[in-house]
């Protein structure tokens, strides 16, 4: 069934021939950040075929980070994180199917078969199925409640137990963990984090940036236990909740948090025979294995030259950038994303944020104090800067992301001043 509407986008044909196929009906899975901005970037684009975005949430196309921050902490309502205004969101003229699921991708009939019992057929189909919060599968999970937090639902549930008096354990020491611990210790409760590696986001920032976010919640009063894993959970006689952790000692507690990372919805995908890593797997125009399949945002895979490999980036810049990437290369438009990455965290009104990849390899320039509560560290490859961090330092970091991309040597000593102004570097 194909709407009798113009097609206003041409597809180069899969076989490679230099013919091309209609564009009538695409097709967004996920109503998210990414599929929110692909929707709206194929209107912008101009493409006035038919929309179809099916989305498992009830909500319209929002954002998360506010989820961890203002929304848990009371200060912002969930529909603040919206993309669009209900007016803005109504005059795209998309098919929103709200509280649907995509079941299975048909693609020799190039259908989707929905929750509904009806089948939606596509020209181009994008998926930006993002992830879901990763369980624990530990014996006594199923004796206590553990909270996640990924949704509006899941940070409504969370935020009234983070009050004065309540004791709250936080199961991971990643950057959805640290939020949650400092909007809980700002509510006045008491906190502890814990986490199994041996210093805080392990996986994402160098050690000098881990040292830092362990000294501001120390500072703040929460307990932060590193090296320490948990081995179950058990319900107290008094109805209190237990962390029981690896080393023999117990942790009594209101409420237990998980944040432990995320899990690729990518089933999808998989099950349709899509090439797929621990995400489906795209290329730099955000086409999957089948070309006329596109994937962006959390769910995808992509090559990262910042990187110097394929990477998933769960991050609000890449979830709206590579939606709407995806979205123009839907409609034919030449797309080379390749972003280099960024990524904020806020914790206790202090706001962190990274630009690009840090390794161990490189050398590090401090540019700052850390006492002030601001500075930036950036990591070179000889002298030229590849990646920065820093907490409250949004301005000097807005300059080393041009330094980043115009990749020219610099003079460290004269980066280390800060009495050099960055825009003369
Ligand atoms: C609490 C929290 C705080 C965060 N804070 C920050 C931050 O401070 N800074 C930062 O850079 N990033 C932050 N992030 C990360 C950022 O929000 C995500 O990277 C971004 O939301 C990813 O967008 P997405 O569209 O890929 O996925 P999502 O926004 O998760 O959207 C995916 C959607 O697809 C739907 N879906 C999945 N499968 C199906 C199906 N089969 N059928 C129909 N619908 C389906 C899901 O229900 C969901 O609605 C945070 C994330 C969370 C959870």
């Amino acid at each position: 069934m194909l709407d009798e509407r113009p097609a206003v986008g041409a597809a180069a044909l899969p076989d490679g021939s230099a013919g091309t196929r209609p564009i009538h009906t695409i097709v967004i899975i996920g109503a998210g950040q990414a599929g929110g901005w692909a929707a709206q970037t194929l209107r912008s684009e101009g493409f006035t075929g038919r929309l179809v975005l099916v989305g498992e949430e009830m909500h319209p196309p929002h954002e998360r980070p506010p989820l961890s921050k203002a929304v848990l902490s009371g200060a912002a309502l969930p529909a603040t994180t919206w993309l669009m205004k209900p007016d803005a969101f109504s005059a795209l003229g998309v098919e929103w199917r709200p509280g649907t699921q995509v079941q299975r991708i048909d693609r020799t009939a190039r259908q989707v078969l929905l929750s509904d019992g009806t089948a939606q057929p596509y020209d181009k189909l994008i998926l930006c199925t993002g992830g879901r919060a990763r369980q624990l599968d530990a014996p006594g999970a199923d004796r206590v409640q553990l909270h996640t937090l990924r949704t509006i639902e899941d940070a409504q549930a969370l935020a009234p137990t983070l009050a004065p008096g309540r004791s709250v354990v936080v199961v991971g020491g990643g950057w959805i963990g640290l939020e949650v611990a400092a909007t809980a210790r700002q509510q006045g409760a008491d906190v502890v984090v814990v986490e199994t590696q041996s210093r805080l986001c392990e996986r994402t920032v160098p050690a000098e940036i881990s040292d830092y976010l362990l000294a501001l919640h120390s500072a703040q009063g929460t307990r932060v236990l590193l090296g320490t894993g948990v081995r179950g959970f058990a319900r107290a006689e008094d109805g209190r909740s237990e962390v029981l952790l690896a080393d023999g000692s117990v942790l009594a507690c209101d409420t237990i948090v998980l944040g432990i990372g995320l899990v690729p919805n990518d089933e999808l995908a998989r099950e349709a025979g899509l090439a797929c890593d621990g995400g489906v797997r795209v290329d730099a125009q955000c086409r999957t294995s089948d070309p006329d399949i596109l994937a962006a945002g959390d769910v995808a895979v992509a090559p990262n030259p910042w990187a110097g490999r394929s990477l998933r980036l769960e991050s609000w810049q890449n979830a709206q950038e590579q939606g709407m990437a995806a979205a123009r290369s839907a409609l034919g438009q030449a797309v080379d994303y390749q972003p280099l990455p960024w990524f904020w965290s806020d914790q206790y009104g202090m706001n962190l944020q990274i630009y690009g990849m840090p390794t161990p390899a490189h050398r590090v320039v401090q540019r700052g104090d850390a006492a002030s509560g601001s500075f930036v560290l950036f990591y070179l490859a000889g002298d030229v800067v590849q990646a920065a961090i820093g907490p409250n330092a949004a301005r000097v970091l807005r300059f080393a992301r041009r330094l980043i991309e115009q990749r020219k040597p610099v003079d460290t000593e004269r980066l280390a001043d800060p009495a050099t102004p960055m825009s003369k570097l």
